[in-house]
């Protein structure tokens, strides 16, 4: 069942709210053993906030429905670990805006779902605690870094998850399980709480089973929070409202010269969505976006420069793990920053601090600014002759375990079509397209900023054309409700 669904069953009294938890809570206890999404389940505190909706007490636009939360954001006094060793013992005094305001609008907080050390990578190979397995085939990963939020949606073990996506994080993941993933324009939730990863260009965004219930979960999620100054006081619009809105006489650039090198099976699907869109009376034209191609390499320069900086509180001193056996402050710190991370983050800190340091700033970071400037200023004269741009969401389908672990270049390959979007700030939601040899694909619409509206209401044309929205793994398939 959606989120939609289940909200308006809930608030029909047709189902408890106790109910749709205990559903959602009996699933993972069947399923989760294998797939591994979760690394927090909450079941009493989860129980409890159903009872106090049942009882009338909390009430709210998502009264009952039960939500997974990617596991680096704050949830007061139960744990954020980031996917990370270093953060294993971390209870965070506070709650990230973002789940306090599901929590406000009356949702059911079930856990904590599995990531990327840091939300660093594309697999959710890289957490220190488990690996998280695509509930579609096993023996593949769910993407990352939200690879947590995206199998538990997939697998109908949460019908909403809050991931983030600093460059990609939400939508391919969302690909490679056949759900839908919001990245809102940056600013439009806040994100305060949200362990801080690459701080111009994080944001936080919805995971759910249509563009429906992103745009319900955004009305909630979305609007200006005194806690973070770069979130955006950019009016919220009725995205539930604007809903069927349709993409009749819309103007869609495809950026043809840039995808010359996509495989055949996902040239084809690309196509096909493409023309589902023509056939709900949208126009399909070339659009040039000449510098897409240095997306990949700048962002592999700002994140992991913006991340050093970020990760350099993770001292042993104020959170979560210290080596116990150093006996200066400095051995401390090296001995629990070198226990406490995982290779890919060191990896990261190691460029971050490469890229920043007095001799190569100019040729590495500076110039990757200049990228991003160059960049926004493409999508802005793209978005002058065109209303969205689409684009494939990965180069592949969901590869195999292990396949990409041993070669960062490879992994970081399978972002190309993302990180563009995370260092223009604009907004992209992921629906589900036509699976390749039975694994999910993803199409990927991009908007002007804040201009969500039009991006789930095309969305949602799109998943009323098409049913593979609804199509959900077989051997996960029992009913849910
Ligand atoms: N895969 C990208 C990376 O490893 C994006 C991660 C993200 O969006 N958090 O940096």
């Amino acid at each position: 069942m959606t989120a939609s669904e289940l909200v308006a069953r809930i608030a029909a009294r047709e189902l408890s709210a106790l109910e749709a938890t205990d559903e959602c809570l009996a699933r993972i206890a069947s399923l989760d053993g294998e797939l591994g999404a979760f690394l927090h389940v909450f079941a009493d505190s989860a129980r409890e906030q159903a009872r106090a909706v049942d009882a009338g007490q909390r009430t709210g636009p998502l009264a009952g429905l039960p939500v997974a939360v990617k596991d680096n954001m704050c949830t007061r006094g139960q744990p954020t670990t980031c996917g990370s060793r270093i953060l294993e013992s971390f209870v965070p005094p506070y709650e990230a805006t973002a789940v306090a305001r599901l929590q406000a609008a009356g949702a059911v907080v079930l856990g904590k779902t599995n990531l990327d050390e840091f939300a660093m990578g594309s697999s959710t190979e890289n957490s220190a605690y488990q690996v998280t397995r695509n509930p579609w085939d096993v023996s593949r990963v769910p993407g990352g870094s939200s690879g947590g939020s995206a199998a538990a949606v997939a697998a109908g073990m949460a019908p909403l998850a809050l991931g983030s996506d600093t460059g990609g994080s939400i939508r391919q993941p969302a690909a490679f399980c056949g759900v839908t993933g919001l990245k809102p324009t940056y600013g439009r939730i806040s994100r305060y709480g949200l362990v801080a990863f690459a701080s111009s260009l994080d944001q936080i965004g919805p995971m759910a089973c249509s563009a429906r219930d992103c745009a319900l979960a955004l009305e909630v999620l979305a609007g200006p929070d005194p806690q973070d100054t770069t979130s955006s006081v950019e009016p919220v619009a009725a995205y539930t409202s604007l809903l069927e809105s349709g993409v009749g006489g819309l103007k869609l650039g495809v950026p043809r010269s840039f995808l010359g090198d996509l495989a055949a099976p996902m040239a084809r699907v690309f196509e096909e969505a493409c023309q589902v869109l023509v056939g709900l009376g949208a126009r399909l034209v070339t659009v040039e976006l000449p510098n897409l191609g240095a997306a990949l390499p700048a962002y592999y320069i700002v994140a992991p420069a913006e991340a050093s900086s970020n990760l350099a509180r993770y001292d042993g001193t104020r959170y979560g793990f210290r080596a116990p056996d150093a006996g200066d402050v400095l051995t401390m710190f090296k001995r629990s920053r070198s226990r406490g991370f995982g290779a890919e983050v060191k990896r990261r800190i190691m460029v971050g601090t490469y890229v920043l340091s007095a001799g190569y700033y100019d040729a590495y970071y500076l110039k990757a600014q200049k990228v991003r400037t160059v960049l926004s200023r493409d999508f802005e004269k793209a978005f002058q002759e065109v209303d969205l741009i689409v684009m494939p969401t990965t180069p592949s389908t969901a590869f195999k375990i292990g396949e990409k672990s041993s070669d960062p270049l490879e992994m970081y390959l399978s972002d190309i079509y993302t990180v563009a979007l995370n260092l223009v700030g604009l907004p992209g939601l992921v629906v589900p397209s036509a699976p390749v040899e039975g694994l999910p694909t993803g199409l990927q619409l991009i908007g002007r900023a804040f201009d969500e509206g039009r991006l789930l209401a095309a969305g949602h044309a799109f998943q009323q054309a098409t049913d593979f929205h609804l199509r959900r793994p077989e051997r996960t398939s029992v009913s849910q409700g």
